[in-house]
């Protein structure tokens, strides 16, 4: 109730703009983006075909048998799931996430539903992708540790931000480098500092978005690496 208020108060104080087609956003509660702009969203609903390991989008109509997108069986993780496709009002929340570390309540929601949907709520520890040093301070937070620490209280399973750690400062373009510059820049950039708070453990490895999955991938080998059961990944997007 309160913070339907305040939302209305604010989006009368201070109207705030889309951020993919300027218009007004009229609920301070879709954050980035306006109500049209998501309803153009691809948001996961349970009734689309996913990859049963990676997520990737595969088709419109739900069958029975498991599928798979053949292109992420190397990688490290179990699962790994997202909120809906990296577009519109999606890709607006994650870069705007980057700038303000602020959840607005419509990410809530879909990211408890996305949660509830995966069975990751079997998850012991939460871990959200870190950054490296130097990022941390340029930025003042961790856009993944902002989400993944929103999961952990609302689910009561324990947060780790200390244990997984990147050791190697990658370069911010990394939108624009090919696959496989990308996983170079990523393979041998994370390690775990306290294996013994790890070990044992099924691990919800948490991040803003899923691009080739290089970086999950390689933060779940060394968890496993340490001794981790389970490494199941949620983001708020991924990339087709
Ligand atoms: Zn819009
Ligand atoms: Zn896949």
């Amino acid at each position: 109730m309160l913070q339907r208020i305040t939302d209305a108060l604010l989006s009368v104080v201070y109207p705030s703009q889309c951020q993919i087609c300027s218009s007004i956003v009229d609920r301070s509660s879709d954050g980035a983006a306006c109500g049209d702009c998501w309803d153009k969203t691809r948001i996961f609903s349970g009734s689309e075909v996913l990859c049963d390991k990676c997520g990737a989008f595969l088709r419109e109509t739900k069958s029975s048998a498991i599928v798979s997108c053949h292109q992420c069986e190397d990688q490290h993780y179990d699962r790994a799931r997202a909120i809906g496709v990296y577009h519109y009002a999606l890709s607006a929340s994650v870069i705007d996430l980057k700038r303000s570390p602020h959840i607005p309540s419509k990410i809530r929601e879909l990211l408890f539903a996305t949660l509830e949907r995966s069975s990751f709520t079997d998850s012991t520890l939460v871990v959200p992708v870190p950054l490296s040093a130097k990022r941390s301070v340029e930025r003042g937070f961790n856009q993944a540790g902002v989400i993944a620490n929103i999961l952990a209280k609302e689910t009561n399973i324990p947060f780790d931000e200390l244990s997984l750690v990147r050791k190697i400062h990658t370069p911010m373009h990394r939108v624009a480098m090919d696959k496989k510059a990308r996983d170079l820049t990523v393979r041998n950039a994370f390690e775990v500092k306290r294996p013994k708070l790890i070990a044992g453990h099924d691990i919800l490895l948490v991040d803003d978005v899923f691009t080739s999955g290089a970086t999950v991938s390689y933060c779940a080998k060394v968890l496993k690496k340490n001794g981790a059961r389970k490494v199941n990944v949620l983001t708020l997007a991924r990339a087709v």
